[in-house]
């Protein structure tokens, strides 16, 4: 459905004031059928209780939730005011986006709406724009094909179906559920009938039994994919296996190969999970980052080769923050961060002096700066703490960075132009950033550790990944065939076709389960026995936000504003917060967009706000007890908040709460604010993450609205075992009976008092965790991102009642290896 017609797009408008845009936002609404003209009435109601200004001269009028009555169907006007209109004290808007919504159709609108929040370019250019088409089709999302554009002659395939049932009711939907996630269209040919192949009536009307051919054709612009997904989906079974008799029968569909088989293989190379996946493809060999240095064509003066390195730093500062950027969107913030760890060393005060000490010495920028980073470099791989140690790697980047922008140091890699396996002595996060899932099919590490950030990225972008696997692999030749299963740490040489093939049928599978459970991802997760289970997303910036909102979560149960915070000289101003925030909301129309409250210090000190050195950082002054020690920064954040929340839904959450008296004074200060602001006030909630909050959560209900466990902290806090320890990452586990008891005693407390619970942290994701939290009773999980379609997918598949049993079993448990036993063998 189009959401945006060009009919309700008005270029060129003239507004004398406020109301007057919002009236012509709503008249377009009513002139396209959209709403009756009471909805109008509604948006000026609405706008006088609360302003819709988004930022970046965009405001989005819209009525309220009683105004529905008044919405025919969804539509969204736009009206283009050049000379732009004062909306509130300072802010003029230019874009005036009337809103008028049912159901979820115009989310996709909305978060391209708030995209221009961020992105002032584009606002600019549709606030240049001449033809109202051309601003429908942006907010639409819809590039067509320009006219008469050459095509190719379309691809058409021919398989048998060599599954059980042939394509009867489960595998027929199988196919559909993967047709309808390709634009083109495709048709299935059998027996000389021809049915449209997105729909399940029409094929189960070809009556194509087990044995009988099919021809699937596409035409569109996705068809080869189309054409390669389907035809793999059909070679793996289409869910329901492959028929045992037939002689050339593959593995099943999801299960997975398994890679190497004799222990003693001397093709096969075991080193540690870094990302789990299969691939299959040739490798390329990839040297180790360096910060060599190439022969200097020019040497200045002191006073020139000053300048360039500062320019040098200034140069790879606007690199990293580009790199930054980039990768949040297709990695997320938090792996992003990890260059903003490198924007710092560029910045540290000690590194930069004693660079350019050396050059007022007579060293030229490289050399000083080379000098400089690699005996920094040396003193932290000589560390005893193997965790720091690892970061040696990072300096060695940041030294290879400013010394190629001064035209001396390593280039950057270079990949063939077909997908290959990366292998290399080791790798930094530059050069892992600079991989594609597609184009890198995997990567193999011969030292480095699951810690890494290069491991750390890696695991981000989705790229099988292997290290630590040993000196062998870097002599086996360029273009030598492996399968690299991340998941058991493995590396197998050479592979004979069956273990060949039986890892392509398995990477097929998994490729399938994805598009399966992305094409479902906007149904609701509920239980084959009806329970209901909210799947949220964890985000830590806008971008990331409308990422969240196209994977079909269910709101925010998460947002990181500490990403906010990070890399600065000073804190982000109350406007430049209340932009973000209100981009996020407006990301999720009027679902809930649950803000985390500045969740810093200790372990994440900010530059800008020095507290003493602390022995246990991780037991200091963090998160909301930093806050409240440092209340500016709280009532700045609060602020911005609270006047971000016309956009959406927003809540307000509080971390690191150990027991009532923080919270209460929290809660002041944010009702203060309210009232200074005049808005309705938000809910409020705390994060379960201390284990004096779980254990006192009964009585904490009283002061909140809901609660959301944070599981990676009460899972440290309550085994006693450092979240970034690598010796004991695998007993850190949140599956602990003792953890469990801890969420269990929350989510009784909360619903006792009518209250919700949701849990945040990274155990949502652990399939095996999964079924025993919503046994235990949670009422809504926050995951990351990319995981949101296969959690939704997964409760699905499960049966509340037989979650329940699970996760009696699992309290009572002694160990958390007991549990997983219990879970495994249900
Ligand atoms: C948690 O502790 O589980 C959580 C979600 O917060 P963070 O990982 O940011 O500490
Ligand atoms: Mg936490």
């Amino acid at each position: 459905m189009t959401i945006v017609t060009p009919d309700l797009v008005q270029l060129g408008a003239v507004a004398r004031d406020k109301a007057d845009a919002i009236r012509l936002a709503g008249e377009l609404l009513v002139r396209g059928g959209v709403v009756e003209a009471g909805y109008v009435t509604g948006m000026h109601a609405r706008e006088r209780t609360m302003s819709t200004y988004l930022g970046s001269g965009v405001a989005i009028p819209h009525g309220t939730l009683d105004d529905v009555r008044f919405i025919k169907r969804t539509g969204i006007s736009v009206v283009q005011i050049p000379a732009g209109v004062e909306w509130e004290a300072g802010e003029r808007a230019y874009l005036v986006v009337g809103i008028a919504a049912v159901g979820d159709e115009h989310v996709d609108v909305i978060s391209r709406v708030a995209g221009l929040v961020e992105d002032r370019a584009l606002a600019q250019a549709l606030v240049a724009a001449r033809e109202p088409a051309d601003v429908a089709a942006y907010l639409n999302g819809t590039d067509e094909p320009a006219a008469g554009e050459a095509r190719e002659a379309p691809l058409d395939v021919e398989l048998v179906l060599h599954n059980q049932t042939g394509l009867h009711a489960r595998p027929a939907r199988e196919f559909v559920n993967l047709a309808k996630t390709f634009q083109c269209d495709i048709r299935v040919q059998h027996a000389g009938r021809t049915v449209n192949g997105k729909s399940l009536v029409s094929l189960l009307t070809l009556a194509a039994r087990r044995g009988a051919t099919i021809r699937i054709e596409a035409r569109g612009p996705d068809e080869a994919d189309a054409l390669a997904a389907l035809s793999a989906a059909v070679h793996v079974g289409l869910g329901d296996g492959r028929d045992e008799g037939d002689a050339q029968a593959a593995p099943a569909l999801l299960v997975p190969a398994t890679v190497g088989s004799a222990e003693d293989d001397p093709r096969l190379l075991r080193g540690v999970t870094a990302s789990p996946g299969l691939a299959v493809g040739p490798i390329h060999h990839v040297r180790a980052p360096q910060s060599v240095i190439a022969p200097e064509a020019v040497v200045g003066s002191p006073a020139e080769e000053r300048a360039r390195l500062t320019d040098a730093l200034a140069a790879a500062r606007r690199e990293l923050g580009e790199l930054r950027d980039r990768l949040a969107e297709r990695a997320g913030a938090a792996a992003a961060g990890i260059f903003d760890a490198h924007a710092e060393i560029l910045q540290d005060p000690e590194l930069v002096s004693e660079a350019l000490h050396l050059v007022e010495a007579g060293d030229t920028a490289a050399r000083a700066w080379k000098a400089t980073l690699d005996r920094r470099a040396a003193t932290v791989a000589g560390l005893d703490d193997a965790l720091l140690a690892a970061r040696a790697v990072d300096l060695i980047d940041v030294a290879g960075r400013v010394l190629r922008i001064l035209g001396v140091g390593p280039a950057l890699v270079r990949l063939p132009d077909y997908p290959v396996v990366i292998v290399a002595p080791d790798l930094s996060p530059s050069q892992t950033s600079a991989f594609e899932a597609g184009r890198v099919l995997g990567v193999c590490t011969a030292a480095g550790g699951p810690t890494s950030h290069a491991a750390i990225l890696a695991r981000a972008l989705g790229i099988p990944s292997v290290v630590g696997a040993g000196a062998d692999v870097l002599s086996w030749p360029d273009g030598t065939t492996v399968v690299l299963d991340g998941a058991a740490g493995t590396v197998l040489g050479e592979p004979d076709a069956s273990e060949q093939s039986a890892a392509e049928a398995a990477i097929a599978a998994r490729a399938l389960r994805r598009r399966v459970e992305a094409a479902d991802c906007w149904a609701p997760a509920i239980t084959s026995d009806g329970r209901r289970i909210e799947v949220l997303a964890n985000v830590g910036s806008a971008a990331e936000a409308r990422l969240a909102a196209a994977a079909g979560a269910e709101g925010i149960g998460l947002l990181r504003t500490e990403f906010l915070f990070f890399d600065r000289v000073t804190p982000p101003s109350e406007d430049e917060q209340r932009a973000v925030y209100a981009a996020v909301a407006a990301a999720f129309g009027g679902k809930p967009v649950i803000v985390r409250t500045l969740d810093v210090g200790g372990d994440k000190p900010l530059a800008y706000l020095p507290t003493p050195p602390e022995a246990n950082p991780f037991l200091g002054l963090r998160g909301l007890r930093l806050c409240l020690a440092r209340p500016e920064l709280l009532r700045g954040q609060l602020r911005a908040i609270v006047r971000a929340s016309p956009a959406g839904t927003l809540r307000v959450m509080f971390p690191m709460v150990a027991d009532v008296s923080e919270l209460r004074a929290a809660r002041a200060l944010l009702a203060e604010i309210a009232a200074e602001v005049k808005v309705p006030p938000l809910e409020v909630g705390m994060m379960v993450e201390v284990p004096a909050a779980a254990l006192l959560a009964d009585s904490l209900t009283r002061d909140v609205d809901f609660f959301s466990i944070g599981s990676n902290d009460l899972t440290q806090y309550t085994l006693a075992m450092d979240r970034g320890h690598a010796m004991l990452a695998a007993r850190a586990d949140g599956l602990h009976p003792a953890v469990l008891r801890l969420v269990q005693l929350t989510i009784q407390a909360a619903h006792a008092a009518g209250k919700r619970v949701g849990l945040c942290g990274e155990l949502g994701i652990d399939p095996v965790a999964l079924p025993i939290l919503v046994g235990l009773g949670l009422d809504e999980l926050s995951v990351s991102v990319p995981a949101v379609p296969a959690v939704k997918a997964q409760i699905r598949a499960m049966s509340y009642d037989e979650a329940r049993a699970l996760a009696d079993r699992a309290l009572s448990c002694a160990t958390a290896v007991e549990v997983r036993e219990k879970a495994a063998s249900r």
